[in-house]
């Protein structure tokens, strides 16, 4: 193999520089040529593809965000659309791609290594919702945002005899607000997983207020499971506390990666560059129990999310 691609894609995440950092330094000191692709399957389209050298990849491994800009492109799911990108690599003599991104862009790898072209899939996204890694490049960086925020707005809610209501990312996956909830020492976790019943959690915050005597609650509650704002007035209405909601936002997807999220990166990116060495495509890579190891896209795609049990159990014998 000669000339590889890079790019990244769907929703950015800090690390995503560490691990195009990765790929362009292994590949070179492999004797690759490497070519980043900007703005996701976008550019691939329209050709936006550039060499990259080892001093381009320079001095971006502390920095957040994608230096290859990231974007979506519904339109890649048409064959015709994919066609065209296959043309421009083609064209450039690029044999093989390695894709940074979530399940939507591994699904992209993975039609495009049908048509021909190698791709490697690297999970890049705060979610940690990519089943067959035990983490995301992104996650940790994402965690450290939102304790910091958390433990931020406890300082004031003790003072105020108030109830934080804090919305954090997660599409779906509660993994981000359980792993903060013991980290932040939380009172209540609302997950998709944990489910939502809005009486039950309500009654649990007056009897921290009755019982407990509590001068302060912060319940975490995963996005895209109920308006906060609203079960703060709740709050507000029916218990002690002084309910205040807060949407950590797009603040959790920026920042500089922490050390973890780099070597993460870096480990996953020279994986990603072993496996095309070895004309290998249509897999991904992963972490599961320290170790990096790659499994086919579909099975990454079908691996069922882990209930957390665990861990639900810990928060709850923690409050
Ligand atoms: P993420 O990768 O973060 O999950 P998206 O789901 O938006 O983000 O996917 C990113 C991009 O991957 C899409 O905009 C599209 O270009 C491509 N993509 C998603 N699903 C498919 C698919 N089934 N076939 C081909 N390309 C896809």
């Amino acid at each position: 193999i000669k000339r590889i691609g890079v790019l990244t894609s769907g929703g950015d995440a800090p690390g995503m520089n560490a691990a195009i950092r990765a790929v362009t330094r292994v590949a070179l000191n492999s004797g690759i040529e490497v070519f980043g692709i900007y703005d996701g399957y976008r550019g691939m389209v329209d050709g936006h593809i550039e060499p990259l050298t080892r001093k381009e990849v320079g001095e971006v491994i502390d920095r957040g965000g994608t230096v290859l800009g990231s974007a979506r492109l519904p339109e890649f799911k048409d064959p015709s659309v994919r066609e065209k990108a296959v043309e421009q690599l083609k064209k450039r003599g690029i044999e093989a791609v390695v894709v940074i991104g979530g399940d939507g862009s591994y699904r992209g790898a993975l039609a495009l290594t049908e048509m021909g072209i190698n791709c490697i899939g690297l999970p890049g996204t705060i979610d940690n919702d990519i089943t067959s890694t035990d983490y995301t490049i992104g996650f940790d960086t994402a965690l450290h945002t939102v304790v910091e925020a958390v433990d931020k707005l406890r300082d004031t809610s003790s003072s105020h005899h108030r109830c934080s209501v804090v919305e954090v990312m997660g599409n779906r996956c509660g993994d981000l607000t359980l792993w903060a909830g013991i980290a932040c020492g939380a009172e209540i976790v609302v997950t998709a997983q944990t489910g939502f019943d809005e009486e039950e959690v309500l009654e649990r915050l007056r009897e921290l207020d009755l019982v407990r005597k509590k001068r302060h609650a912060i319940v975490l509650i995963s996005e895209k499971i109920t308006d906060v704002h609203q079960f703060a007035r709740k709050i507000t209405q029916t218990t002690g506390f002084s309910g205040r909601a807060t949407i950590l936002g797009h603040i959790q997807r920026g920042g500089s990666p922490t050390p973890s999220d780099r070597v993460l990166a870096s480990r996953m990116g020279e994986k990603a560059v072993d496996l095309l060495m070895q004309g290998i495509g249509g897999r991904c890579v992963c972490i599961q129990q320290n170790e990096i190891v790659d499994v086919a896209i579909e099975e990454a795609l079908s691996v069922p999310r882990e209930s957390r049990k665990q861990l639900y159990n810990l928060f709850e014998r923690l409050v």
